[in-house]
């Protein structure tokens, strides 16, 4: 009789003691965030980015959890303000003769991981009867130190900015970017142009320099320049960074860590 009106006192007060602290939802079950948090999270994002999140930040936080997954050279930022370095060649270098893919030379390489959604972008856009060149690939730091010092040679210095990169800050060191076709503007009216700006991303590449965003990226438009980002990555840029290679990376660049700090594990 004593346990139980033990008992009874002890669950009294339990179901008449108000709650302390609000119990806040987390919006993914793989994510210790609730709405406000994740909102917070991308604050510096465009308006128009901010709305495509809260409207659906599960598939947002889904995606982001498949990002964690990958090596994390394959997502850094090779710009105007982002240096490689000299010292930073791709671990898994290949060259590409010996696949059955169209190329402009016989020295071109690339990272064998890219290699499978490569290949299957190529044999998707053959159905359709298209051939799609690879002209250029993997530069090094040397190489891409020749290339600008001659631009600058011949165009002089401020030209020689807009169309290439200086030694170091080039996406073609990464070993995951391809320059395809005829590498001039007539490409974004060629077939394989238009077909690819269509159906790049479905296979992980996304376009670095689109039209009109030179004040972003830095670079005029190059229909041709494409980095392989991944078949995820390459969506939530699609699906809610504006299409914007440069919005995305540079928010992986400053949150990668945030969310992985946050997953539950
Ligand atoms: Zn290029």
């Amino acid at each position: 009789m004593k346990s139980f009106l033990l008992l009874l006192l002890t669950a009294l007060s339990v179901t008449s003691c108000p709650q302390v602290k609000e119990e806040v939802q987390n919006l993914h079950p793989l994510f210790d965030i609730s709405e406000k948090e994740l909102m917070e999270s991308i604050s510096d994002l465009p308006a128009a980015s901010r709305e495509k999140i809260a409207a659906k930040a599960q598939v947002f936080l889904d995606l982001i959890l498949q990002l964690l997954e990958l090596p994390e050279d394959l997502l850094i930022l090779a710009d105007k303000k982002h240096i490689l370095g000299k010292q930073y060649i791709p671990p898994d270098l290949i060259n590409l003769e010996g696949y059955s893919f169209s190329l402009a030379g016989n020295k071109l390489e690339l990272r064998r991981m890219i290699i499978p959604d490569l290949l299957a972008m190529v044999e998707s856009s053959r159905e359709q009867g298209l051939e799609l060149l690879i002209s250029s690939a993997y530069r090094s730091y040397s190489r891409q130190e020749l290339i600008y010092n001659n631009n600058v040679r011949s165009l002089g210095r401020e030209i020689a900015d807009r169309e290439s990169a200086k030694p170091g800050h080039s996406q073609h060191q990464l070993g995951t970017t391809i320059d395809f076709g005829s590498i001039d503007d007539g490409f974004a009216s060629h077939p394989s142009g238009i077909w690819l700006a269509e159906h790049g991303w479905q296979f992980g590449f996304s376009l670095s320099y689109p039209p009109d965003n030179e004040k972003i990226t830095g670079y005029r438009y190059e229909p041709w320049h494409y980095r392989y980002i991944g078949r995820h990555a390459a969506r939530i840029t699609r699906e809610f960074f504006l299409n914007e290679q440069q919005y995305f990376l540079e928010f992986w660049e400053q949150k990668s860590s945030f969310f992985r700090k946050i997953r539950i594990r």
